[in-house]
């Protein structure tokens, strides 16, 4: 009997990957290498051996398959927005799926399937055009990909349910290169854990999710002075709690981005607010918003009818890619005075244009499912708030970190204890566990089943059970 011949050595065996590949290969040195390697968050700075911009499922198996052959760990990229910067790793290879934008709406059973490469402002662009809408993120710039696979809410989830609710199928390339469908029907274990278990289980390269008749909607934002925010954080508190589902909103502290179409005496200072979204009739929506602009007088509101996906993108000029990001985030049950006295005292603080705090409410259709339907289970709070500093200028990082920081720390043992994993930076495995809370087991006995090695680690990494 031979013995198996000794493996390739990397450049060779990379050779005859490269050859294999569709799309286009980036290494060390190549023109390009530099910008590829770069992702949203511009405090990351890691260097993969290998970027593949894939131009096709294929490439994505073969890049799959090299990275086990090779103990490469393997980055997937969507839209490339997570915090924490997993869409590139040091000597790792880069699985870009950027390049995988084919979307197709079928109005007449009101689904959409979208490529892994979308993006929400690409999904919003194609289902608009029928009148239809799927809740997604806030910002379009954001990926389908690391969005949906961690769960996912946005101005459409109080009505229908978290992105991940509204997932029908998907395709996985799993660890071993084979090519799945997830769906309640087949392989339901990997569809429950891609429901928020994130890029743990392998790589989704097509996504279908259920559409909704959403159109123009009334929404915008109510500004208040900061010297009412107490009043205001409980305004929002106490209108929250009889809403209708159709209305999504959540609070803010920030600084008013100087230009239009925000008036001149307001640039530059800081301020709190209310987003807020009704998603069925639009004079209905008037309406049910009216107390927002009422019962704490505003500095400015420009609430009104406007298309969906002109909401969607409202905030995109706020946050382009390259600047740098620092977040920290949990889950609270509600906005008790203790709560509310931290915000007070943190929100001013807030250190740049970019930056933000935000109340998200999730109840509602969120809590239609149950804690361990999906494996998202932050099924039964309130609110998650994430506290981000964000800067064109790495210089003041520290500082702002520092500002991040001491907020979390005062807010979080008033918390429900972990945080939305897509809102986590690198905070540890214990942090992860706790972000699963009783799913935890049988999320890391799923890992077991379709990544044993524990090939895709590059993630809020969820071990395989022994
Ligand atoms: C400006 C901004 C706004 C945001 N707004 C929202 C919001 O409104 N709602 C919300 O829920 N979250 C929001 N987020 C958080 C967002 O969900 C995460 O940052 C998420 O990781 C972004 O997905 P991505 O595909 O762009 O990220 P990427 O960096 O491309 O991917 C991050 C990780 O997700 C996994 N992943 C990505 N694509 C796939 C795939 N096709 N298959 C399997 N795994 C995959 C992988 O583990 C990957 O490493 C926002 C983030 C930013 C930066």
């Amino acid at each position: 009997m031979g013995h198996a011949p000794a493996p390739l050595p990397i450049d060779r065996a990379a050779e005859t990957f490269v050859q294999s590949v569709r799309g286009r290969v980036i290494r060390p040195g190549d023109a390009g290498y530099e910008t590829a390697r770069r992702v949203y968050n511009g405090s990351i700075d890691r260097q993969p051996r290998l970027i593949v911009q894939c131009a096709d499922v294929a490439d994505v198996v073969h890049c799959v398959n090299f990275a086990r052959e090779q103990g490469l760990a393997p980055a997937i990229r969507g839209g490339g927005h997570s915090v924490p910067g997993f869409g590139t790793w040091d000597d790792g290879i880069v699985i870009d799926l950027g390049r995988l934008k084919g979307i197709r709406v079928d109005p007449a059973r009101r689904v959409v399937r979208v490529e892994g490469g979308c993006t929400w402002g690409d999904v919003d662009h194609a289902t608009h055009a029928f009148g239809l809408a799927t809740p997604g993120g806030i910002i379009s710039t954001t990926g389908v990909g690391g969005l949906t696979t961690g769960g996912g809410f946005g101005h459409l989830t109080r009505r229908y349910g978290m992105v991940c609710d509204n997932l029908l199928s998907a395709d996985v390339v799993t660890a071993e290169g084979a090519l799945r469908t997830a769906s309640a029907a087949e392989n339901p274990d990997l569809f429950w854990a891609i429901r928020g278990g994130s890029g743990n289980f392998g790589v989704v390269t097509s996504f279908e999710f259920r559409l909704h008749p959403v159109s123009t909607v009334y929404a915008g934002p109510i500004l208040y002075p900061l010297a009412q925010s107490a009043e205001a954080m409980r305004l929002f508190r106490d209108f929250m709690k009889t809403a209708p589902r159709e209305l999504s909103a959540f609070f803010a502290f920030l600084i008013v981005p100087p230009g239009p179409p925000f008036p001149e005496h307001l640039h530059m200072k800081t301020v709190c607010g209310i987003v807020c979204v009704y998603c069925g009739d639009p004079d209905a929506g008037e309406a049910v918003t009216k107390p927002l602009r009422e019962a704490v007088p505003p500095l400015f509101a420009l609430t009104g009818p406007m298309p969906y996906p002109v909401v969607q993108s409202m905030f995109d000029g706020l946050l382009p890619p390259g600047l740098h990001h620092y977040w920290k985030a949990d889950f609270v049950n509600d906005l008790t005075e203790d709560v509310i006295a931290d915000h007070v005292k943190y929100g001013p603080r807030i250190p740049t244009v970019n930056s933000a705090m935000h109340i998200y409410p999730m109840d509602g259709a969120v809590q239609d499912a149950g804690k361990d339907d999906t494996a998202f289970p932050y099924r039964d709070v309130r609110y998650t708030h994430i506290i981000a500093a964000v800067s064109p200028d790495p210089a003041p990082m520290p500082e702002n970190r520092q500002w991040v920081r001491d907020y979390w720390e005062a807010l979080h043992p008033k918390s429900a204890g972990g945080a939305y994993v897509n809102f986590l930076m690198e905070e540890g495995e214990e942090r992860i566990a706790r972000s699963y809370r009783g799913n935890y087991r049988r999320l890391a006995a799923i890992k077991a089943k379709y990544d044993p090695g524990n090939l895709f680690r590059v993630n809020q990494n969820i071990k395989p059970a022994p």
